[in-house]
């Protein structure tokens, strides 16, 4: 071989520098030339497929031909498929680096991913191809696909928009990054024990994770703790110097994210802590190894597990470095890319837009400010000009409990240099303020940053609204109640430009093509052809089928083989047969007082009351139901777990009852999952979306349903509202007050001027305060009887009933998350596709 040697070849490798540059080494034309033609991409042909099948199954996974199972067989699919993903990942890197655009960097602490292998296989385009080569070496790919774990690196909703967003940004061609952690331990899993939730540690890397890449060349540090020092500096300023006490290392791993038809490949970044290499030789001349281990394990507890509430807001120590860890690792990485452009500081903002989703990385604004000051040099207007325009806040939450808060002794004490950035962000912040508003003290301390109490706490959202060029919430409604309710006077303060709405949104690819693959071929072949995976709006063009009879009875026929395919999974998880010709009534989400799982448990357990009344002949009328729950409840929420031990014990009353269960059946289904959620969704006549007016912020497996025909139960609440908006008022079941008189009602149900509660919930009430359930439980309930008894109606008349179902998924296509992905692109972040030249 010809060409220089490899200067850095046999370094000494520093544990704590970042070692992804090997500044000054360029490998030589000829050894360019040469790596270009062994890495050039072959022919996917199905001879190949199996080479590289084989090749993994023996190398990688050391198996024989005599050795194999399924899970060996999915391994080393999934191995050769990762291999095309990264051939696509290098390119797509390779272009943007060349072309060096302004990216976006999607800013996230949940990524509610899933499985990987169908996804990759279907965006990529060469699903078949895998199946027939893989199924002549005797293996079946849908056998083979149920046996990856989810990545569950999620609560619910926030976690799967981040997921669903970097779908759309890969498939859209936006040069984009999405950056979280990788907690060893994901969402627990759920499992039912005499009707009660029980926690389950979600160990999900047990036997290797095959999409993930990780990267030892790409390493930071991250501190915690100590004090700042404050010395006079070279021009006559102050300087700071923060002197940390702790040290740690985040080690990078990449997801590939691939786009469906295109060659746009991206990345999620996640990051895992790991021990500095620094030794503690204080601790260990004085004879504590014990201690100076433990210090190191502790490094490694930071990325351990994934903090299982949803909606809530919990004060952790933990937790707090969680979020400063990911930002500090995420925010080197990306200065380390736009130093590469060796453009100046002023340029930054037009290369780099950071999108904090929700406030859990708020705490990477002052990061910023921190590096430009004490690292960079720049004076403090210099640093706030690029700070304030290169980031954005998505609010997903106006619930008071859900607003996150820091203790000012905390962050002192683990990020003391933060706590006076944050201080002083507020002084110059109501200084302006007092100058807008002279003598209102009152406001002052409503506005404040710091909220006053003891101790005093961290507004994060404020610091949030304070720091960001754009603010914006998740559905019509939502964005308005954060601008009413939420940040009314900063929005007088900032004006109104400042905040907007993004709708959130679902990617087709995963919700419809992939979790619900006939309905797709269905529809592809209507319309002759699969472009409306990448436009949905073209799915209205199904409207002019809506009434044709036998695009009706193909559209129900796929229906029905859905619901079988759940009701076996029903039967293999709950031990209960379900009627799959009864209406499928669905709630499936997060279990939270706000979502009202308990308001659809009484109205179960009055139908079950009215049905036992019924004579045999009255009874031979009714439309039969099996209503299907899942979901998990934080572990410490108590009413939550509760009301999960009330529906598996009316399932255990309501599913033995030989008269009724012919007409009402009830199940709760463990551990609901993106994988869960793939079987359950496409498998749905309706589904409940129940939450109190104004407090679910939009809600996205409201859109899932009604993309694969099932319709909404639901109240008027986040994007219901502009669900309806577009399937028309007759193909949806909304009912129930208006956000504006909620707080009214609330108030004469607690003051006790009138509003009783509908009588016919007298005996439901009272049967559950008996015991006939098991537990008693007093709560308030508001009922949807009527709205119950509408459905059935409907749902007896075939034809129209199937109509709806065409015309409501046929009306989704502002939901597409490709329609949220372009909202951001062109309001907030100022970014442009970049597809990859052929
Ligand atoms: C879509 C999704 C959610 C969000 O559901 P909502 O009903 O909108 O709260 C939660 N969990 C999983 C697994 C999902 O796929």
């Amino acid at each position: 071989m010809t060409g220089e040697k490899n200067k850095n070849a046999g370094r000494v490798r520093s544990a704590t520098g970042p070692t992804a540059m090997y500044p000054g080494w360029k490998p030589s034309p000829e050894i360019a030339a040469r790596w270009k033609k062994l890495t050039a991409p072959k022919e996917l042909t199905e001879e190949h497929i199996q080479e590289e099948f084989v090749n993994h199954a023996t190398k990688t996974l050391a198996r024989s031909a005599f050795n194999m199972d399924d899970f060996a067989a999915y391994q080393a699919s999934a191995y050769s498929v990762r291999d095309q993903l990264i051939d696509q990942w290098n390119s797509t890197q390779m272009y943007h680096t060349t072309v060096s655009p302004k990216r976006v960097y999607y800013l996230s602490l949940e990524f509610l991913i899933g499985r990987s292998m169908d996804n990759a296989l279907l965006n990529l385009g060469i699903k078949d191809r895998y199946a027939n080569a893989i199924d002549k070496l005797g293996f079946n790919m849908e056998d083979l696909v149920e046996q990856e774990t989810d990545a569950a690196l999620g609560n619910g909703g926030l976690g799967r928009l981040a997921a669903c967003f970097m779908d759309s940004l890969a498939t859209l061609d936006y040069p984009a990054w999405g950056y979280g952690i990788r907690y060893n331990y994901g969402i627990f899993e759920q499992s039912i024990v005499d009707g009660y939730q029980t926690e389950h540690p979600d160990y999900w890397l047990t036997f290797g994770n095959p999409w993930e890449i990780q990267r030892l060349d790409i390493t930071y540090p991250v501190a915690f703790g100590g004090t700042v020092i404050r010395s006079k500096g070279a021009s006559g300023g102050f300087v700071y110097t923060w002197e940390p006490t702790e040290r740690v290392v985040a080690v990078a791993h990449d997801f590939p994210i691939p786009g469906f038809g295109t060659k746009s490949t991206i990345n999620i970044r996640l990051w895992s802590s790991k021990p500095s290499n620094e030794f503690d030789f204080a601790s260990f001349n004085a004879g504590e190894y014990e201690k100076s281990v433990k210090e190191q394990t502790d490094a490694e507890n930071i990325t351990s597990c994934l903090y299982p509430n949803d909606n809530h807001y919990i004060g952790k120590k933990l937790r707090l470095k969680q979020q400063y860890f990911f930002v500090c690792a995420t925010l080197q990485d990306i200065i380390r890319r736009f130093k590469k452009t060796g453009e100046p500081w002023s340029e930054f903002p037009k290369h780099v837009a950071i999108q904090l989703n929700d406030t859990h990385p708020t705490i990477g604004i002052v990061e910023l400010q921190r590096i430009l000051i004490d690292e960079e040099g720049l004076d403090w207007d210099g640093a706030w000009k690029i700070v304030t325009k290169v980031y954005s806040y998505t609010n997903h939450t106006v619930l008071p409990e859900a607003l996150e808060k820091w203790t000012v002794p905390l962050l002192k004490e683990l990020l003391p240099r933060h706590m006076m950035i944050i201080f002083d962000i507020n002084l110059f912040f109501l200084q302006s303020v007092e100058r807008r508003y002279p003598g209102d003290r009152e406001k002052l301390r409503r506005m404040s940053i710091i909220e006053e109490g003891v101790p005093q706490s961290v507004r994060m959202a404020y610091l949030a609204v304070v720091c960001c060029h754009t603010v914006n919430g998740v559905a019509e409604l939502h964005s308005d109640l954060v601008q009413k309710q939420l940040f009314s006077e900063f929005v007088e303060y900032f004006g109104a430009g400042r905040f907007t709405n993004v709708t959130n949104g679902v990617t087709p690819r995963r919700w419809l093509h992939q979790a619900n693959p006939r309905l797709s071929a269905l529809i592809t072949k209507t319309l002759k052809s699969q472009h409306w995976l990448k436009d949905l709006s073209e799915l209205a063009k199904l409207k002019q089928f809506a009434s044709d009879p036998e695009f009706q009875r193909k559209w129900m026929e796929i229906k029905a083989s859905n619901k079988k395919r759940l009701a076996e999974h029903i039967a293999a998880h709950c031990n209960v047969y379900v009627n799959p010709d009864a209406i499928f009534d669905v709630q499936c989400k997060r279990i939270h007082e706000y979502k009202r799982q308990f308001m659809n448990i009484l109205q179960v357990i009055h139908r079950y009351e009215e049905l036992q009344k019924m004579t045999d002949e009255v009874l031979a009328k009714q439309v039969p139901r099996v209503v299907i729950f899942a979901g998990k409840s934080a572990p410490g929420y108590y009413i939550a777990k509760m009301v999960i031990k009330l529906i598996n014990n009316a399932a255990n009353v309501i599913n033995y009852n030989l008269r009724t269960s012919k007409y009402l059946q009830l199940v709760f289904i463990p551990n609901y999952n993106v994988s869960l959620a793939e079987i359950i969704i496409p498998a749905s006549d309706i589904s409940q979306h129940i939450s109190t007016a104004g407090t679910e912020a939009s809600g996205t497996s409201n859109m899932k349903f009604v993309l694969n025909g099932g319709l909404i139960v639901g109240t008027v609440d986040g994007a219901n509202i502009e669900i309806g908006e577009e399937t028309g008022p007759e193909n949806i079941f909304l009912f129930g007050v208006l956000t504006p008189e909620v707080e009214d009602i609330r108030h004469k149900q607690t003051y006790g001027t009138g509003i009783k509660v509908d009588p016919k919930l007298d005996s439901v009430v009272e049967s559950i305060r008996d015991g006939t359930y098991g537990q008693p439980a007093i709560f308030e309930p508001l009922l949807h009887i009527d709205t119950m008894r509408k459905v059935d109606a409907c749902f007896q008349n075939k034809a129209e009933w199937a109509k709806k179902s065409i015309l409501a998924a046929a009306s989704m296509g502002k939901f597409s998350s490709d329609r949220s992905i372009n909202d951001y692109a062109k309001n907030i972040w100022h970014i442009s596709p970049l597809p990859p030249p052929e």
